[in-house]
């Protein structure tokens, strides 16, 4: 059995000020497609099951990016060009493809970036190849995209530490199918609903009620997976939203009847999946982050959710302003600053204004004072759940004692979704009351057990719980809460 295997993931906030390009993802071309055997992703797990079952794999090319603004057309089209050449070169026949996409990638002018992967690829095999897709639980899924798979499967953890068992899932549905042992049958519904990141959290409700249920439905006899899609709020595209696909051998009914339950489930939760409980204004979550880390064993852990760009001053401005101490605030993006740290050199004081330099609508930088505790270029081999075996790099990296605070800085964006980029500087997260992540679910891999309580801080930029900051033009359908707050006016 030959198959052939290609990858290109992006999640496309299309309200972000910077356009994305070629140099925002990795490339894997070729044989470096197996690089992904170590790692925690759905190409790797889709790797590793083919091998596992003695299949013949023809590598393309993966191109993984993360979370950042829109996608130049001229990068996709690149990206996209190059996994279809490869794809044409591959000499001989072969039996399936196998993708490893995001669903929710947007360019300049393609508001479904998948499903035009798809029509590509569907352009030049024909409709009668089997193409299954692995997918991230946060894409705005369409109709017309489902179509043109044989079978798509979303991640079922938020976060994403189930990324390779994913593409193992994948992989396994495309098997019993090229066996004939399995009839896949496909439902698709939109829940119309969006759904901020932040209560995408799989490890509590609202979303591992839902994600119990998914798990109930993939236990029953026939079903053959069941993914529930989160959505991606922050992006101006007409399919915008929480969606459901089923997949069962040869039940139609079935996929449906678990495609209603699901979308019901979700309007049932809607109050707690829109609006959420407990979310404090930035002044309110420090003042109780420093109440509380004052007599907590562990750390206090600030969930600033909504900074996309790792570079946002809110919450620095207000530990500073209510005086925190032993606080860390790690990953703070700013390559100026650590060239002004590099130039000050270790041992010195610097006075220098930090964060939100690409943008204004950061918060804008906060002036500070403090001694360079240490600068240098640093990339490690990451130890976390969800980064485990991948090559993280932070560029030049500074770190500041701003009376208390432990100012991090870094030339690369990155959040913290684990706790290397503490202990890999050789501090344990022990020695902090508080530590802020700008993270959405991954950090709760790690810090749901690491810290004494997450405070959840709503600060205005660039993916805050209230969507109406933003202006969403391609929306077309009725949406909760974006364009009815009636509930009834989706269901
Ligand atoms: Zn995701």
């Amino acid at each position: 059995m030959r198959i052939a295997i290609a990858g290109l993931l992006h999640e496309t906030h299309t309200f972000l000020p910077h356009k994305t390009t070629v140099s925002d993802f990795r490339l894997y071309r070729g044989d470096q497609m197996f690089e992904h055997r170590q790692m925690n992703t759905s190409m790797g797990g889709i790797i590793n099951t083919c091998e596992k079952y003695d299949v013949e794999l023809l590598p393309t090319m993966i191109a993984s990016g993360g979370c950042s603004g829109i996608v130049y057309d001229k990068t996709y089209q690149e990206l996209i060009d190059e996994i279809l050449q490869r794809l044409a070169k591959i000499e001989n026949s072969f039996d399936a493809i196998l993708l490893s996409l995001h669903g929710a990638m947007v360019t300049e002018t393609i508001q479904s970036a998948e499903y035009d992967i798809l029509k590509r690829i569907r352009d030049l095999v024909g409709m009668e190849m089997p193409i299954m897709v692995a997918l991230d639980l946060h894409g705005n899924l369409n109709q017309e995209f489902i179509c043109l798979t044989n079978g798509v499967f979303g991640y079922h953890s938020s976060p994403h530490t189930d990324c390779h068992l994913t593409g193992e899932r994948t992989a396994l549905a495309m098997l019993n199918y090229l066996k004939e042992q399995t009839n896949p049958k496909v439902t698709f519904k939109r829940a119309n609903l969006v759904i901020p990141s932040v209560f995408s959290a799989t490890t509590l409700p609202p979303a591992k009620t839902i994600m119990d249920r998914v798990r109930y439905w993939v236990e029953q006899s026939e079903v053959i997976d069941v993914s529930f899609f989160f959505g991606f709020a922050w992006s101006d595209v007409e399919q915008l939203g929480a969606s459901v696909v089923a997949i069962t051998d040869n039940n139609q009914d079935l996929a449906q009847e678990i495609c209603e339950d699901l979308v019901k489930l979700s309007h049932d939760l809607h109050h707690e999946l829109t609006t959420g409980t407990n979310i404090y204004s930035v002044a309110e979550g420090v003042e109780l982050a420093i109440r509380k880390g004052n007599d907590s064993k562990k750390p206090i852990i600030i969930l600033d959710h909504s900074d996309r760009l790792n570079e946002t001053t809110f919450v620095l401005k207000e530990l500073i302003k209510q005086g925190a101490k032993k606080a860390a605030h790690p990953l703070l993006w700013d390559k100026e600053a650590v060239k002004l740290c590099q130039k000050s050199g270790v041992g010195n004081k610097i006075t220098l204004a930090v964060g939100s330099k690409s943008s204004k609508d950061g918060g804008g930088p906060v002036k500070v004072t403090g001694k360079v505790l240490f600068v240098g270029e640093k990339q490690y081999i990451g130890t976390g759940p969800m980064r485990k075996g991948s090559l993280v790099n932070h560029g030049l990296t500074a770190i500041l004692d701003v009376n208390g605070i432990w100012l991090q800085l870094t030339e690369r964006s990155n959040s913290l979704i684990d706790a290397d980029p503490i202990i890999q500087f050789g501090r344990e997260l022990n020695d902090f009351d508080i530590i802020v992540t700008k993270s959405k679910t991954h950090f709760r891999a790690v810090y749901e057990e690491a810290g004494e309580e997450i405070i959840i801080v709503d600060a205005p930029a660039y993916s805050p719980v209230d969507l109406s900051v933003f202006n969403y033009n391609n929306v077309k359908t009725k949406l909760y809460p974006l364009t009815t707050k009636e509930i009834k006016d989706i269901i």
